[in-house]
């Protein structure tokens, strides 16, 4: 009753957005009815009309209902024709609903429709994307896998091509040239990592503006919303290539250590159950005993929660509130000391909720006896500020031990990590549920959530060189990241982002937060009459299973299609082979092939089929019931587990009773479960744990279900809170990458790219000037000055004299000398090929852009790895990782101005305006370069200093390596750089 008052209340906002559409809705229909009448040639011709209206001022909002009727007509004209679809013949029969004009409505206004399965989502979207591809500008739509890009681009674009829009579709093996095309076209349909690769080659690889592919980041509509910004957010798109130096990876290393130490601890924790079992099965056990049998109980929890007998022998309802309770009381502070004691006990302790792992002192000592400190990481603060007191040292001794301290932290923090990732790799990541081993030697990661292989992406932090350790497979070498954005970012970007699914409303909190995305829940066409029956709980996953099967044959048997969700590709093996002994043909999807998967989910509403498939597989294929399929029920869906996410299961259970079918939903659950074990301990449920259940007695309630769902809701908000703090750590890097990519795209774009490289100039010299004493007091300081007058000569033919500025304010003296370097790279230009030096001078400032920018993004990752053992020091960790990104950022643009400036005159586009440079470059730098009787400081300052002369001699002979890095790294095929027209390999590269 409470709740259902509730849902009303909770559903108001969307009613309001629903009964604003309603007028709107009626003209559209209107319209459309006028429209009825029209020559095809007059309907067409809208198309043109609307153009013309918007480029005389019109909104989009304003054209908005005769678009929609526009497109509502063209739909109705197609009616009856066939088309083409993915080499399938279909007969076009939809002309759009009237809560899909609303869902349309959402969509243009930027938000989430939540439209149930089968309500038509495919054609809701032509109608906003057809008004916003009026403008003229690049409109998208993302879906889940590269087959439904295909067919809905196909499908759809028989409505967009009538109407006489263009419609492109991005598949993964197409060639940039094909990309640029489908990207030119008013509408795109994509996946998300397809868009997303491309907006790292265009911003962070393309060399020249016609390697990029993309046009815009306007309108984009992602189907299927939640599976992408929320399930695959959670790992970002990286491009990345070897690298040059492979460091050593500590993991081979401590991998048989490691081993030994989990051994030991899974022998000493099954001793300990075994004790355990004893006492708890004598019936004349005493008080006292029973007792201790809890608390070492709660040590194999902590020490090797996977424990088979532990698991077991928590099937005793009884047993299993006793340690609950123990686990509660050792997180009191109260009893700190014992709960520290216990663990201690233990090599090394596993959170499991957490997800995390830690040696103890026990465990330090069986690692290295001689040496259990090898572990402990340097207090180097303290360390630090003792050495500070110690007058008896020297500061060059200071500094030393201090460097010695920092590099020892360093090493110590490498094998910490590394050893912490072995042992969560050994006690919480399982052969063939998290991860399987392919035939070729190779850990691949198992989609939790369709049971699907993710070839070729990696656990990052080390994590899963660590399982390749475990399973003794060769560890893949370590790679380059050249440019890397999470999906997240990639969608902020744009103009206007709208999305739909069918579940959405759960997750409102967090599109809101993190998207400004707002969530309406579209009515559906038809009333919905799915009977969603009450969980029921079974004490084992065995006689849960036992049950499924039961309630399968039974369906079977009247004709009743079922479909099976599994929560893993292991749970749907199980049932498979329990299916195949009861004799009942079944299908189980576990298909790497997006069409095959789509196939075999189309076939799954036919008279007495079962399908068994783990949650997600399949979205986006529609399920249509067979023939007299209605008359015995309609699809049964059984849910074989509650998922982490209710969202999850919403989506299993909407699988059937589309647009006014009949069905039904029902989920089987067991105290063994995950969700059971680890988050269900309180309320109506703990009660139940508590009350002796037989092995096959079963229980249903709808208070179970609730308190099942808070469990899940608690599980949602820890997920999501962990989502939202990776977020802020990706938004530091975030913002580099927008300056970064904004910096580069406009050498690439500018049609000056020397005032690019003149802006790093003129900002590197101020900067200099600065930290020479220029704007202070005493003016600038003399060894300085010196030191900058031989910067200058050694990599600007200038032949500047410290008298030409030296008496100058920062300022004016900054004018003066960038003043003579215009001069100067005046008089090169004009030895110089006019276009070629555009393309020399765009390739410069990208050049030093990238190089540094991804040595930059492989310092960030090593910042992200420490900046979690440096929070031992009761620092915020992102605070700490904020301010250190922020300096790295800035010694990264330092670098790339620097290199910038070196290279500048060290570059040409013909050999022999490059001779000349060199020439006069030598000439200047021995004319005026420190250590020369030229170069001391008329106004009696001390000599030359001996580093900056020896800087200088290094620094001279820098051409010659240099000519080679500054000739862009071009391929063999390609035009070459010089601008002859040649290949690169005919020419320069011969
Ligand atoms: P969703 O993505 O919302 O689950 P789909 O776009 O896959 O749904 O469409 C489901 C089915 O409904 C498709 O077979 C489609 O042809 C059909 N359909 C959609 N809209 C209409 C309509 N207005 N009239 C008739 N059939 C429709
Ligand atoms: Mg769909």
């Amino acid at each position: 009753m409470f709740g259902f008052l509730l849902k009303k209340l909770s559903g108001r906002h969307y009613r309001k957005f629903v009964a604003k559409c309603r007028p709107v809705v009626d003209r559209i229909n209107a319209l459309e009815t006028e429209y009825q009448s029209l020559s095809e040639e007059a309907l067409k011709a809208k198309t043109n009309e609307f153009r013309e209206r918007i480029a005389a001022g019109a909104t989009l909002d304003e054209l908005l209902p005769e678009a929609f009727a526009t497109v509502k007509n063209a739909a109705r004209r197609l009616c009856g024709r066939s088309v083409m679809v993915c080499e399938h013949d279909l007969v076009w029969n939809m002309v759009h609903f009237d809560v899909q004009l609303i869902g349309g409505m959402a969509l243009h206004e930027g938000k989430i429709a939540e439209m149930a399965t089968g309500e038509g989502k495919t054609l809701v979207a032509t109608l906003p994307l057809y008004l916003n591809a009026l403008s003229g500008r690049n409109c998208q739509l993302v879906t889940v896998n590269d087959y439904l890009a295909r067919r809905d681009s196909q499908w759809m674009g028989h409505l967009y091509t009538y109407l006489g829009l263009t419609v492109g579709c991005i598949q993964n093996q197409m060639s940039p040239a094909q990309r640029r095309e489908a990207y030119g076209c008013n509408i795109t349909y994509g996946t998300a990592s397809e868009f997303g690769f491309d907006y790292l080659r265009d911003n962070g690889m393309a060399t020249r503006k016609d390697d990029q592919v993309q046009r815009d980041h306007y309108f984009c509509i992602v189907d299927e919303i939640d599976s992408i910004l929320v399930d695959e957010a959670r790992t970002p798109l990286i491009i990345s290539g070897p690298m040059a130096i492979q460091r050593e990876q500590p993991y081979p290393r401590l991998k048989p250590s490691i081993q030994r130490l989990v051994d030991e601890q899974a022998r000493q924790c099954n001793r300990l159950v075994g004790e355990v079992k004893a006492v708890l099965e004598k019936a004349d056990a005493s008080a006292e005993d029973r007792a201790d049998a809890f608390h070492k109980l709660y040590q194999v929890k902590v020490g090797a929660p996977k424990n088979k007998l532990l698991m077991r022998l928590m099937e005793t309802p009884e047993w299993r509130k006793q340690l609950d309770k123990v686990e509660l009381e050792m997180t009191s502070d109260f009893n700190k000391e014992a709960n520290f004691r216990l663990k201690e006990e233990l090599f090394y302790i596993i959170d499991e909720r957490q997800h995390q792992a830690d040696l103890t002192e026990k465990g330090r000592t069986f690692l290295k006896p001689e040496d259990p400190d090898a572990f402990v990481l340097p207090d180097l603060p303290t360390l630090f500020s003792d050495l500070e007191r110690d007058h008896a040292l020297t500061p060059e001794e200071k500094e030393a031990r201090k460097r010695t301290a920092r590099e020892r932290f360093e090493v110590v923090g490498e094998d910490i990590h590394a050893i912490s990732q072995l042992l969560r790799a050994y006690s919480l990541y399982e052969r063939d549920v998290q991860y399987v081993v392919t035939p070729d030697g190779k850990v691949a990661i198992v989609d939790e959530n369709t049971g699907r292989l993710m070839p070729g992406r990696r656990w990052s932090d080390g994590l899963h060189a660590a399982v390749e350790a475990k399973e003794g497979v060769q560890i893949e070498r370590e790679t380059r990241t050249y440019a890397t954005i999470t999906i997240q970012n990639y969608f902020r970007m744009y103009t206007k982002l709208a999305g739909m699914t069918g579940t959405a409303e759960t997750e409102a909190t967090e599109f809101h937060e993190i998207y400004k995305l707002d969530v309406v829940v579209i009515p559906t066409n038809k009333p919905c009459i799915r009977h969603d029956e009450n969980d029921v709980i079974y004490k084992t996953r065995r006689s849960k299973f036992q049950a499924v099967i039961k309630e399968i044959e039974a369906a079977h048997k009247a004709g009743q299609p079922v479909l099976v969700g599994t929560v893993s590709v292991e749970a749907s093996e199980v049932l498979s082979r329990m299916l195949r002994r009861s004799n009942i043909t079944h299908a189980v999807l576990n298909a790497k092939f997006h069409e095959q998967e789509a196939d075999i989910v189309a076939r799954a509403g036919q008279r007495g089929a079962v399908t068994i498939a783990t949650n997600m597989a399949g979205r986006g294929t529609d399920i249509k019931l067979g023939e007299g399929v209605a008359d015995v029920g309609g699809l049964f869906v059984i849910g074989t587990e509650r998922h982490e996410s209710r969202r999850i299961d919403r989506q299993l259970r909407g699988r059937c009773s589309r647009q006014g079918d009949p069905g039904k939903s029902k989920f089987y659950i067991s105290l063994e479960d995950d969700l059971m074990r680890l988050f269900a301990s309180a309320g109506p449920l703990a009660r139940i744990m508590e009350k002796s259940m037989t092995e096959d007695e079963e229980l249903a309630h709808p208070l179970l279900n609730r308190s099942i769902e808070s469990a899940q809701k608690k599980v949602e908000q820890q997920n999501f809170s962990i989502r939202k703090r990776l977020l802020q750590y990706d938004d530091v890097l975030n913002k580099q990458r927008e300056i970064i990519y904004a910096i580069r795209n406009d050498a690439l774009h500018n049609d000056e790219p020397r005032k690019v490289i003149f802006d790093m100039i003129g900002e590197e010299i101020a900067n200099r000037l600065e930290s020479a004493g220029f704007g202070e007091k005493g003016g600038p300081v003399p060894q300085a000055l010196e030191g900058l007058v031989g910067w200058l000569n050694i990599h600007f033919p200038v032949g500047l004299h410290a008298a030409d500025f030296e008496k100058l304010p920062a300022e004016e003296a900054a004018k003066v000398i960038v003043g003579k370097i215009d001069e100067a790279y005046t008089m090169k230009e004009s030895a110089e090929n006019r276009d070629a030096l555009l393309h020399l001078e765009r390739y410069l400032v990208i050049n030093a852009i990238d190089n540094h920018w991804q040595e930059h993004l492989t310092e960030m990752e090593d910042l992200r790895k420490s900046i979690g053992l440096r929070s031992y020091g009761q620092k915020d960790p992102l605070i700490e990782y904020k301010s250190e990104a922020f300096r790295y950022f800035g010694e990264l643009m330092d670098n790339i101005r620097v290199q910038i400036c070196t290279s500048v005159f060290r570059s040409a586009t013909n050999l022999i305006a490059l001779e000349n440079m060199k020439n006069m470059l030598a000439r200047s730098a021995r004319l005026e370069g420190p250590g020369t009787p030229q170069a001391a400081a008329p106004s009696g300052s001390a000599p030359a200093g001996e580093p900056a002369a020896v800087e200088a001699k290094k620094e001279i002979k820098l051409p010659v390596i240099q000519v080679k890095r500054d000739v862009p790294k071009v391929g063999r095929n390609d035009p070459c750089p010089c601008g002859s027209g040649k290949k690169y390999k005919n020419c320069h590269g011969a």
